[in-house]
């Protein structure tokens, strides 16, 4: 099922009745979910991304815009016909119910036509239990499964009504870490296996890189940024996107254009064809810099941390905006211990802010 997004705004009245002051959660969001994907929806707390998830669901009425899926609008239709299934972050089943009679709960609820006998039942919350991996827990109450497990069930209760979307706000914030890593390729596959649109909302870069098809990078209600998330990683449009995608982060410094050659604390880095002489934010990918001891950016040396394959490089520079300028090396390459280390630049790991917009200014390589 395609969703499409059309000018969806969401505008909060102020809660401080001294104020006016009104909070607008989503603006202006504009977007086609193409069928069958699996949408990342990243941004930091605070920057939309339940309110966007909710008014989808049709738990929230947007302030503005439509909502389409497929070919019918469904604006004004009520979560319960919308067709979605919904989890979220706090999982909360029936303590008093087993795993089976979660799963099973809305489909009790089902009426008309969509009316289905216990037999019926039960071998749809089989079906769904299957696909989690949770079909010999099915007798257990909550309270004797793990984490994990109950995530699942509250993943099988929402795949139960068979959704045309499914619809995931920060499913995994409650697992510890080596259950969040097992936990989102599970998503991953059974995403896969039903083919159902799912948006999967969360504030981890890390996690919504590792299984999107596509991420929305949202800030402050404002959607700054949709790709494939190498795309975005590699192009972002801003410093708010390059910064808030990569683990370690992006390095960046002050730096300026001068007859089309990028300077960082007075040394020419890098050749930048085709930018105007200007000051300019420099973000620079840790895996952007070679070690080279002509290398025109020279860094202060603070420690090497060796990683196996590659070795993490500490350093400092008075230009840089970061507290620590980290560089990422192949462990082949020996750093030298010195008091300083110097680099060469990868100029497609290297990219150029204006200094009051933000925004990306591309240069030719
Ligand atoms: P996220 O899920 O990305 O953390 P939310 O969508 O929950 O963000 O919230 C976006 C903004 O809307 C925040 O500033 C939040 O305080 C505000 N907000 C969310 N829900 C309400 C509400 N019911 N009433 C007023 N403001 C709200
Ligand atoms: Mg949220």
């Amino acid at each position: 099922m395609k969703i499409v997004l059309q000018n969806l705004t969401k505008i909060f009245p102020s809660r401080n009745k001294k104020s006016n002051e009104e909070v607008v959660a989503v603006n202006d969001f504009t977007f086609t979910i193409p069928d069958g994907k699996l949408i990342g929806l990243l941004g930091p707390s605070g920057c939309g991304k339940s309110t966007t998830l909710y008014m989808i669901s049709g738990l929230q009425k947007p302030s503005g815009g439509k909502i389409f899926f497929g070919e019918d609008d469904v604006t004004e239709l009520s979560a319960e016909n919308r067709g979605v299934g919904l989890v979220f972050q706090n999982y909360a089943l029936y303590p008093h119910m087993t795993v089976k009679q979660n799963i099973m709960f809305p489909l009790q609820n089902l009426k008309g036509a969509d009316k289905l006998s216990k037999t019926e039942m039960i071998e749809r919350a089989y079906t769904a239990a299957k696909l989690v991996q949770i079909d010999n827990l099915m007798d257990r109450k909550p309270s004797e499964l793990s984490g994990g497990q109950q995530q699942r069930v509250a993943i099988a209760r929402a795949l139960v009504k068979m959704p045309k979307v499914l619809l995931l706000d920060e499913p995994l914030s409650n697992l510890d870490a080596r259950l969040r890593l097992q936990t989102r390729e599970e998503i991953r596959r059974i995403q896969k296996e039903t083919g159902i649109t799912t948006i999967f909302v969360t504030h981890d870069q890390e996690e919504a890189m590792s299984i999107s098809d596509l991420i929305v990078v949202m800030k402050l209600g404002v959607v700054q940024q949709i790709g494939q998330p190498q795309e975005v990683y590699d192009d972002p449009t801003n410093l708010f996107v390059a910064k808030f995608l990569g683990t370690p982060p992006i390095n960046v410094f002050d730096g300026k254009v001068e007859n089309e050659k990028l300077i960082i604390g007075g040394s020419a880095v890098l050749d930048v064809k085709g930018v105007a002489d200007q000051e300019v934010f420099v973000g620079i990918r840790p895996e952007g810099f070679n070690l080279d001891s002509d290398g025109p950016l020279t860094c202060n040396l603070n420690s090497v941390e060796v990683m196996g394959r590659d070795v993490s490089v500490v350093s400092t520079h008075e230009a840089a905006l970061v507290p620590v300028v980290r560089s990422i090396i192949n462990a082949d390459n020996k750093v030298a211990a010195k008091e300083t280390v110097s680099y060469s630049l990868k100029p497609h790991k290297v990219f150029l802010f204006n200094k009051e917009t933000e925004e990306r200014i591309r240069f030719e390589m």
